[in-house]
C-alpha cells in the first residue's frame, strides 16, 4: 500500500479491544465503537480479546460476534495480561489501519474518526497521550510522571510520558510489530522505537464507564518493571560500578588494618568486622537481584513458548 491510496477505495480498519471481566461495558463500548466506524468511509471489524474473563464477558462476545458480522472475538485459555491481550488482536486484525483501544470507554470512541484522519494525512502511527485520568488519584499521577522520567533517564528509546495503548498504527507498522516476539513485552516502547512516521494526539481520559481497574498494584509493579528492564543495561551496569566502588572501599580498609597492625595498634575491632561485613553482604544481595531479573527474562525468552493460546474463535473472517 502507497500513501496515495489511503484515502481511496474500501478500506478496512480494525479495531483492537482487550477485555477482561468487563461484563458492564462491552456493550456500551461496542455500540459506541459501531456509531463512531459508521460515520467513516470504511469497513471496519471490531475485534475483541477475552483475557480470561471470569464474569459473562464471553457470553456477551458470543452472542455481538451473532448478531453482528462486524465483530470477532478471541477467548483466551486463561489471563495472559493487558499486553499479550492486545497482541492476540493485532495478530489476527486484517485491517489496512488497526487501532488499540481499551473496553472501559477510558479511551474514547469518539476519537476514532480523528485517528484515522491523522492516518489519511500520511502518518503511520497516531499516537494518543493522555494528559489526565480523571479519576486518577494524586499518586497514581505522581508515580506515572517519576516513573516515566526515570524510564527516559536510564532508557536509549524515548518514551513519552502518558502514552497509552490507545493509537492507530498502519499495516505496515503491524506487519513489523508482528515480528516482535517476546514475552515481556512493553508496546508502547516497542511502538516508539519502530519508526516510521508518528504523530501525537493529546486527550484527557474520562472516567471508567463501569467496574474497577483490573490493574492491581503488583501489576503495576510488575508491567513498570518489564517496561525499564525491556530498554536498559544500565542496572547491569549500575551494579559492575558500584562492585568497582565497593572493591576499592576494602582496598582502602585493608591498606588502614595493615597500617594499624604495623602502628602495633589495637586490633581494629568487631564494629569494622560487622560494617564491612553487612555493607558488603547487601550489595551483593542487591546485585544479585539485579542480576536474576535478567537471568529470568532469558529463562523466559528461551523456553519459546506461544505468547498466548485461545479458547475459542468467534465470528466471521473478514474475505479478503
Ligand atoms: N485488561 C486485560 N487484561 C488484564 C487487565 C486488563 O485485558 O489482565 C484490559 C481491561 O479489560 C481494559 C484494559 O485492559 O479493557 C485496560 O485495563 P484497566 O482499565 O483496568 O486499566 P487502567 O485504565 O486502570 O490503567
Ligand atoms: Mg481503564
Amino acid at each position: 500500500m502507497n500513501l496515495e491510496t489511503r484515502g481511496t477505495g474500501r478500506q478496512l480498519l480494525s479495531i483492537v479491544v482487550p477485555v477482561y471481566n468487563e461484563q458492564p461495558n462491552i456493550e456500551k463500548f461496542y455500540e459506541e465503537a459501531t456509531k463512531a466506524a459508521a460515520t467513516l468511509d470504511m469497513d471496519y471489524e471490531i475485534i475483541f480479546v477475552d483475557d480470561g474473563s471470569k464474569d459473562a464477558t464471553p457470553l456477551i462476545l458470543s452472542r455481538l460476534t451473532q448478531q453482528d458480522e462486524h465483530v470477532r472475538a478471541f477467548i483466551l485459555a486463561r489471563n495472559f495480561g493487558h499486553q499479550l491481550a492486545i497482541t492476540c488482536g493485532m495478530d489476527h486484525a486484517l485491517g489496512d489501519a488497526v487501532i488499540t483501544m481499551d473496553g472501559d470507554l477510558q479511551h474514547p470512541p469518539s476519537m476514532i474518526p480523528e485517528l484515522v484522519q491523522k492516518w489519511r494525512e500520511g502518518n503511520d502511527v497516531v499516537q494518543t497521550i493522555r494528559e489526565a485520568t480523571d479519576d486518577a488519584g494524586f499518586l497514581k499521577r505522581m508515580t506515572s510522571k517519576w516513573y516515566y522520567r526515570i524510564l527516559n533517564a536510564v532508557s536509549p528509546v524515548h518514551i513519552t510520558p502518558g502514552g497509552s495503548d490507545f493509537r492507530l498504527i498502519d499495516k505496515r507498522v503491524l506487519e513489523t510489530f508482528k515480528q516482535f516476539r517476546e514475552h515481556d513485552r512493553f508496546i508502547r516502547g516497542l511502538i516508539g522505537d519502530i519508526g516510521y512516521t508518528q504523530t501525537f494526539i493529546h486527550f484527557v481520559a474520562p472516567k471508567r464507564y463501569a467496574g474497577k481497574s483490573k490493574f492491581s498494584v503488583r501489576k503495576m509493579l510488575h508491567f513498570a518493571l518489564d517496561g525499564i528492564m525491556a530498554y536498559s543495561k544500565i542496572p547491569l551496569r549500575v551494579s559492575f560500578y558500584i562492585g568497582m566502588l565497593s572493591g576499592l572501599l576494602s582496598l582502602l580498609l585493608i591498606l588502614h588494618v595493615i597500617y594499624c597492625n604495623i602502628m602495633g595498634k589495637a586490633v581494629p575491632g568487631w564494629t569494622t568486622t560487622m560494617i564491612v561485613d553487612c555493607l558488603f553482604s547487601g550489595f551483593q544481595l542487591i546485585f544479585i537481584g539485579v542480576i536474576g531479573e535478567y537471568i529470568g527474562r532469558i529463562f523466559e525468552e528461551v523456553k519459546h513458548r506461544p505468547l498466548y493460546w485461545l479458547r475459542a474463535e468467534l465470528g466471521q473472517h473478514k474475505d479478503r
